[in-house]
């Protein structure tokens, strides 16, 4: 680990003025993707800015027609938050699935999502979901935030403040999890929104996607019989040491039909 400074900002204006004039200055949330970054060296920030406990990014409200969770909350926290259970239970469901208690302990949303792992699980939920991003200068739509491996529309210095997500119909999310590290080999969300069905896909790709043959086929037939023989190109998914791409597609057919099967209590 190189020698860095550690700020603990009091408040969000302080945080962001203090980047602001700090350009190779990085936000701590949960440090559970940070920290091990200082520690194999692939970081050399000047400083690191802890926003862990800032009231302004945390705590989770349903209003309005939607779910609002800060960025600092938690996966545990979601995982556990009666309102989450009752406006999203998927969503408790995927943060009870990430890693490990330490990690669930740790890890804040805002964290994950900025830092857009392409085998994360929040992603698939955001982007599943139709869910906005809120930053300290805009609003981000889903479909506009994820851009690909580890990268996302956030701009320097623009610090997630909370995601809204509009409640939908009904949604689940399935995943398989990499046995070593518990992030997702393939993971599916499959959800009913206003806008129609929504179907997203993280852990095959170099990113989370929508996979829209799915949408499109569910949208008429919302049952598994739909999901039958649907093509899904495997040649722009992961191939690596722990499955090759025909494997990977295969396995986000199945996760599909798992998510399926929960929406209609079959398990
Ligand atoms: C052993 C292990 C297993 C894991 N398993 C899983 C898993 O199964 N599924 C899964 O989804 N994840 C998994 N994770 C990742 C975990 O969910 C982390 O929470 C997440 O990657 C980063 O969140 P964090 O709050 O710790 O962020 P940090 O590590 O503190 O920060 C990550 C990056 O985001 C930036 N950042 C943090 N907060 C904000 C903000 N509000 N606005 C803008 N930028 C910000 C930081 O500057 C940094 O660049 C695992 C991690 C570990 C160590």
């Amino acid at each position: 680990m190189y020698a860095l400074n550690y700020v603990k900002a009091k408040s969000l204006r302080e945080a962001t003025a203090f980047i602001a004039r700090n350009p190779e200055a990085k936000l701590l949330a949960g440090g559970m993707t940070l920290i091990p970054t200082l520690k194999q060296r692939l970081a050399r920030p000047t400083h690191v800015v802890d926003i862990a406990n800032l009231p302004e990014l945390r705590g989770i409200a349903a209003k309005g027609g939607k779910l609002v969770i800060g960025a600092g909350t938690r996966h545990h926290e979601v995982a556990t938050s009666a309102a989450v259970r009752k406006a999203i239970p998927a969503l408790s469901g995927l943060a009870a699935e990430i890693g490990d208690p330490q990690v669930r302990n740790r890890g804040t949303i805002g964290g994950s999502l900025a830092n857009n792992d392409p085998a994360a699980d929040y992603p698939a939920a955001v982007l599943g979901l139709a869910a906005t991003v809120v930053t300290t200068q805009r609003s981000i739509a889903a479909d506009d935030f994820f851009q690909g491996l580890f990268a996302t529309a956030l701009e320097e210095g623009e610090v997630i403040v909370r995601v809204e997500f509009p409640l939908p119909k009904r949604a689940a999310y399935s995943k398989f999890h990499h046995p070593a590290s518990g992030y997702a080999m393939a993971g599916v969300f499959i959800a009913q929104t206003a806008g129609g069905v929504r179907v997203a896909v993280t852990g095959a790709g170099p990113g989370v996607f929508r996979w829209t043959a799915a949408e499109a086929a569910l949208a008429k037939s919302f049952s598994s019989a739909a999901l039958e023989g649907l093509p899904l190109d495997a040649s722009g998914l992961n191939n690596d040491i722990h499955a090759d791409r025909e494997y990977r597609a295969n396995l986000v057919r199945v996760m599909a039909k798992r998510a399926l099967a929960k929406l209609s209590g079959r398990k």
